[in-house]
């Protein structure tokens, strides 16, 4: 088809979209323009085949969903509204047209989902399949116009920490993906959904960010590894408490012995792990579409280290499973 012709079906796909309201340009010209005002965020994330997904595990609709939620789950640990997406494809000369499709069709729904337009790209020849999208949005702003933000540099000593959802679905998932046998039917099913079709939960945080939560991060490469993000960037340690880290039936049935280790470590949850006063957490856990779990409190700590604690208080070792380990390993062999 070309890349022309490529590009032709891209807009016209997109086109069903929808317009958002401030798009003065959208796909067909040099650039796209719009009106903006406020403060803008912008972040952009890149799946590569073999290295984050592996065809055909993955459904190119999937593919193209997971692409843009990604991005959405970058814009909702701000706490901010996604609003336009710019696509970049790097395909190999053999894709199949149907497939493309498919990964537009993915694309548009999750559009759909998150109310974010589709306003351009650029389609490239490559021996490896690439999706790269940069996803532009909004910070929320109080009464007076100022912009309300959650960052990693955010927490306070005493703040409790919470994660959305559950963890360690999505890399249970990818073990069942790429081979493993566990738990019943549903119990795998339930796992692969989590790990083929994100859903970082957007309205979640930008109700945490409107109730007073100013630090939090998306879990993308595991629970314990993102939460030392925050304590680098606040100058903090973190406890957390094994027990009370929200594991799913699902998960727990398919793989009793390293649920807790993929739930620390697993990646890819794209959750979100908030980190403020407790009575700003017990508000939003009040009013969110989510579940909102409480596993830990921040502390003062000059080596800023992510201490995991048992039921009796000890500290545990982190449990191996991190996203290097499964998904290198995994991925690679
Ligand atoms: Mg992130």
């Amino acid at each position: 088809m070309g890349e022309f012709g490529l590009i032709a079906r891209l807009a016209e796909a997109f086109a069903k979209g929808g317009q958002p309201s401030g798009l003065v340009i959208g796909i067909g010209d040099d650039a796209a323009a719009w009106r903006a005002s406020g403060v803008q965020l912008v972040t952009t994330d890149t799946l590569i085949e073999g290295t984050h997904f592996r065809l055909p595990h993955v459904p190119w609709r999937d593919l193209g969903w997971n692409a843009l939620a990604v991005n959405v789950s970058d814009i909702a640990a701000m706490g901010g509204i996604p609003e336009q997406a710019l696509l970049t494809l790097a395909l190999p000369a053999q894709t199949e047209v149907a497939d493309v499709d498919e990964l537009l069709a993915g694309m548009l729904e999750a559009g759909k989902e998150y109310a974010t337009a589709i306003v351009g790209g650029d389609i490239v020849g490559c021996d490896t399949t690439m999706v790269t999208v940069t996803l532009i949005g909004q910070a929320l702003v109080d009464d007076r116009g100022e912009p309300l933000l959650m960052t990693r540099s955010g927490a306070h000593a005493g703040d409790a920490i919470a994660v959305t959802g559950c963890l360690g679905d999505s890399a249970g998932g990818l073990r069942i993906l790429l081979g493993e046998s566990a738990g019943s039917a549903e119990a795998a099913d339930c796992l692969k959904r989590a790990h083929l079709h994100h859903r970082p939960p957007l309205a979640a945080g930008q109700m945490a960010v409107r109730d007073g939560v100013r630090a939090a991060i998306d879990v993308s490469d595991g629970l314990l590894q993102d939460l030392g993000h925050v304590c680098q960037a606040s100058g903090l340690g973190a406890i957390v408490h094994a027990q009370r880290i929200p594991i799913s039936p699902a998960l727990r049935q398919a793989f009793p012995q390293d649920a807790l280790a993929l739930a620390c470590g697993g990646g890819e949850d794209y959750q979100l792990l908030l980190a403020a006063p407790p009575g700003v957490i017990e508000r939003v856990q009040g009013k969110a579409d989510v579940p909102i779990a409480v596993i830990g409190e921040m502390v003062a700590d000059r080596q800023r280290r992510v201490r995991l604690l048992d039921e009796d208080g000890r500290e545990l070792a982190p449990p191996r499973a991190g996203w290097d380990h499964l998904r290198g390993a995994a991925w690679r062999r």
